[in-house]
């Protein structure tokens, strides 16, 4: 099978006669074979009768029913893990990503050899309250995941190479973070392509402002998972062994002077009226503090089934030992 299109929906009943109908034709004009996967997390209308009805017309069609409104990372997940097509296509239900893209998707990775191809929102049909936080998300975005040439990490029309999606676990609401996702698994071969972008038809969006709060979390978490996860005490035990080696140096430092001015006769002050003995005194409490986290979390590592999986791309010569 040539192309599988995963459409995660909530609440999108009055779009997807119009959007599958769409995907139909550019699917037809091109030959491809195909699959449409409508992943429903939890609608509440009615877009699971019109999926069931648009599918006895259309044996490509094929959906998943969440019991509950999961979110759009759940969705993808589930969506991509029921995939049969090489190139895999993810594109939102709201219409405002158009299908017209999918053969120019689909000859990038096929032909051009991408990993992963994210559509970017040039010119957008958004409010303005969401397009500028956007900017801003996307400069961040490319600064912490190293991923430099990508201008639209959300961009939900996206396009794979079979394999990415099936060594990658979107959960929480990481699917803004995919393309992170991807390098991070060794799919490194990541592109972009200008896509037109429509204002949304019918139904309203899913997501409010705080979608950039979570969204600046998910990145710190990413961030530190992808850099640290594995060894955390490589980050919390410097930090730790750094604050508690200088709060130390600085009591002692307070002592000897005390000591000092007592020895010659000089004026002196009790070492708990000096304010940096405070100062030490929180730096090796902290100090403490952080190395234990780290310590934590390495037992934590240590007992993780992931611990030791690695994304292997070729063997050679490799044969399982006789037992
Ligand atoms: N979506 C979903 N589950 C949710 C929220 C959204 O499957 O909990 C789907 C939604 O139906 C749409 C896509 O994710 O197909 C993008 O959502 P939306 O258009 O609201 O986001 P926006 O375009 O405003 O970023
Ligand atoms: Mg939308």
């Amino acid at each position: 099978m040539d192309i599988s299109v995963v459409v995660p929906l909530y609440n999108e009943a009055e779009s997807l006669p119009e959007l599958e109908a769409w995907i139909r034709r550019v699917m037809e004009e091109n030959n491809f074979t195909y699959e449409i996967l409508f992943i429903n997390d939890g609608s509440t209308d009615e877009s699971w009768k019109v999926i069931e009805k648009l599918s006895e017309s259309n044996p490509n069609v094929k959906g998943v029913s969440f019991r509950r409104n999961y979110g759009k990372s759940p969705a993808l997940n589930t969506g991509f893990q029921r995939t049969r097509g090489n190139v895999v296509i993810t594109m939102d239900a709201d219409l405002q990503d158009s299908p017209d893209e999918i053969p120019e998707l689909y000859r990038m990775i096929t032909e051009e050899g991408y990993d992963l191809v994210s559509g970017y929102k040039k010119k957008r049909y958004d409010p303005l309250s969401k397009t500028i936080p956007t900017k801003l998300f996307n400069a961040t975005a490319r600064k912490v995941s190293g991923i430099k040439n990508l201008h639209d990490f959300n961009c939900g029309l996206k396009a794979y190479r079979s394999a990415v999606v099936k060594h990658i676990e979107v959960y929480g609401d990481m699917h803004r973070y995919i393309p992170y996702l991807a390098k991070n698994a060794g799919f490194g071969k990541i592109g972009e392509k200008v896509v037109q972008h429509r204002a949304r038809k019918y139904g309203k969006t899913k997501f409010g402002l705080d979608r950039f709060v979570n969204g600046y979390l998910d990145l710190l978490t990413l961030w530190f998972t992808g850099k640290f996860g594995a060894k955390p005490m490589h980050f919390f035990g410097l930090m730790g062994s750094l604050m508690f080696f200088l709060g130390f140096i600085a009591v002692i430092a307070v002592g000897a002077i005390k000591l000092y001015n007592m020895y010659h006769g000089n004026h002196y002050i009790l070492v708990t009226d000096s304010p940096y003995f405070y100062i030490s005194l929180v730096l090796m409490i902290l100090g403490s503090q952080l190395f234990l986290a780290g310590f934590v979390g390495e037992l934590v590592v240590r007992n993780s089934p992931g611990r030791n999986q690695y994304e292997i791309e070729q063997e050679l010569n490799i044969k399982q030992p006789i037992n």
